[in-house]
């Protein structure tokens, strides 16, 4: 590449850094063991396709992951040999989910590449202890948008263990400075109660680290086989970014255009999380 374009292009990549959480709940259906939704996701990289800033997707395993790794207690770490033959082939599933992201998103032209987490983490009692990001990094500075997922981690004291699209996405949001963090999923943000179950529930438009400690009430046992933290998780990791000044969104991207709109600085129906 010459000079001026690669100059160009730096140009374009120098908007802050935008990392989008496609909720497991949004991509595919939780009660269907490995069913995505194609047509949903079509959409959501048309409008990926749309953004203008510097992009790391991450997305949630689904039902492509969570009902083997709660069958096989892969959540709590090595237990026994026959765990391998589990984890083994929830990799093998989100790399199958991986793979139907990519087309549709390499459909819409956006230069989409897979990195999996446990190719360069490692995960202490399931937190992210170290991670290298400098050929990631690298490829960013191309204009590549990763795209990483919720995965089965090397942990050095158990074994292996579950890091969750949520806290990969934290994680990167703190090493690499981003700019806008966003949580999509399939309700319009945090509720006084789940939504699902509580048609009076209403929307929290804000949530600080003193607000949070009354939202712990809310209900947050899901009957599904979900074995990361779920929303309750979600606001409690991301507090921390918004104490450090990022812009932490949970948002419904079921919703067409919302994401776009959010983007540009448009008025959406979602929840921000902001220091108190
Ligand atoms: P994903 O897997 O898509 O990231 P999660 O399952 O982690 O999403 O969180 C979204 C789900 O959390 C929603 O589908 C909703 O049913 C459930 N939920 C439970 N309690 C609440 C709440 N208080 N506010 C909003 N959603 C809630």
């Amino acid at each position: 590449m010459d000079r001026r374009r690669l100059a160009k292009k730096r140009l374009h990549l120098k908007k802050g850094l935008i990392i989008i959480k496609l909720g497991g709940s949004v991509i595919t259906d939780k009660h269907r063991e490995f069913f995505a939704k194609v047509d949903m996701i079509e959409r959501i990289s048309r409008e990926i396709a749309r953004i203008r800033s510097r992009l790391i997707l991450i997305h949630g395993a689904g039902s492509f992951g969570h009902p083997i790794a709660k069958k096989h207690d892969l959540h709590l770490g090595y237990k026994n040999k026959r765990q391998l033959e589990a984890l083994s082939e929830t990799k093998s599933r989100l790399i199958d989910l991986d793979k139907i992201l990519i087309g549709l998103l390499r459909k819409q032209r956006v230069p989409v590449v897979p990195f999996m987490p446990s190719s360069f983490m490692l995960a202490r009692r399931g937190r992210i202890i170290r991670a290298d990001l400098q050929p990631l990094k690298t490829f960013m500075e191309l204009g590549i948008v990763p795209l990483l997922c919720g995965d089965v981690v090397p942990d050095v004291e158990i074994g292996f263990s579950i890091i969750s699209g949520d806290q990969t996405a934290i994680y990167l949001a703190e090493r690499m400075k981003a700019r806008l963090v966003i949580f999509g999923c399939d309700v319009d943000g945090v509720y006084s109660a789940d939504p699902k179950k509580n048609p009076t529930a209403t929307l929290i438009d804000v949530v600080t680290p003193s607000t949070f400690k009354n939202l712990l009430k809310i209900s947050n046992k899901p009957e599904l086989p979900d074995v990361t933290g779920g929303m309750l998780g979600k606001i409690r990791e991301s507090l921390r970014l918004a104490k450090k000044g990022i812009d932490v969104v949970i948002m419904n991207l079921t919703r067409p255009q919302d994401l776009v709109k959010l983007v540009e600085g448009r008025k959406v129906s979602c929840t921000r999380l902001t220091p108190d």
